[in-house]
């Protein structure tokens, strides 16, 4: 075991957001990350998430983080904090710094995909919104305009989709990783269309 598994064995992400003083109530809590006035940012047992700003990641993260120090510079604070007398200076293997680096990188690489993710998810879900009620027909009579249409079809599935990111964990996100993508793109097709051929161009 790492010096980081045993930290993370001997404490909960409650117990440490607390002790450096984020007021958390019913595993909610200020994010220290970003300002804000009502809590966004959830804790579980040995990670957080801020729903706010999209940042993520363990107790030794958010150590980190809040201090700006090192992981392993973290990992001995809260040793030392919470008294849990692990032999910190114990030098890691070769082995184990580079299994610790692999898995930090793919966590950061999840990381940004998640919080891009969650972000086209919600502001798709606002362009829906927005379309809704922008195209919607005056008149019965009227032709439906396809931005229009399109919220008709894609509102009630995006709001699933928020739903699950909102609720899942890692794996349950991923599994939503195709429609996301199809997001993504429907939203560069909107932000950047392909130019239209008009009378005077041909
Ligand atoms: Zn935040």
């Amino acid at each position: 075991m790492t010096i980081f598994e045993q930290v993370k064995s001997e404490l909960n992400m409650i117990d440490v957001a607390k002790f450096y003083g984020a007021l958390a109530s019913h595993g909610m809590c200020l994010c220290p990350f970003h300002n804000e006035k009502t809590p966004s940012m959830k804790l579980y047992e040995k990670n957080f998430h801020c729903f706010g700003c999209g940042e993520h990641g363990d107790m030794i993260d958010f150590t980190a983080k809040v201090f700006g120090i090192s992981s392993v510079d973290a990992a001995k604070r809260l040793n030392y904090d919470f008294g849990l007398h692990i032999d910190v200076d114990k030098p890691l293997s070769a082995e184990q710094i580079t299994e610790y680096q692999q898995r930090q990188s793919e966590r950061l690489a999840y990381n940004q995909w998640e919080k891009s993710a969650w972000k086209s998810i919600i502001d798709y879900s606002r362009l829906l919104l927005e379309w809704r009620k922008k195209y919607s027909p005056k008149t019965m009579a009227e032709n439906h305009h396809p931005l229009f249409v399109e919220s008709l079809m894609n509102t009630d599935r995006t709001d699933y989709l928020f739903e699950e990111f909102l609720n899942e964990d890692k794996s349950g996100r991923l599994k939503l990783k195709q429609e996301v993508e199809l997001i993504e793109q429907r939203l560069q097709q909107y932000k950047s269309p392909p130019v239209k051929r008009t009378h005077a161009a041909r």
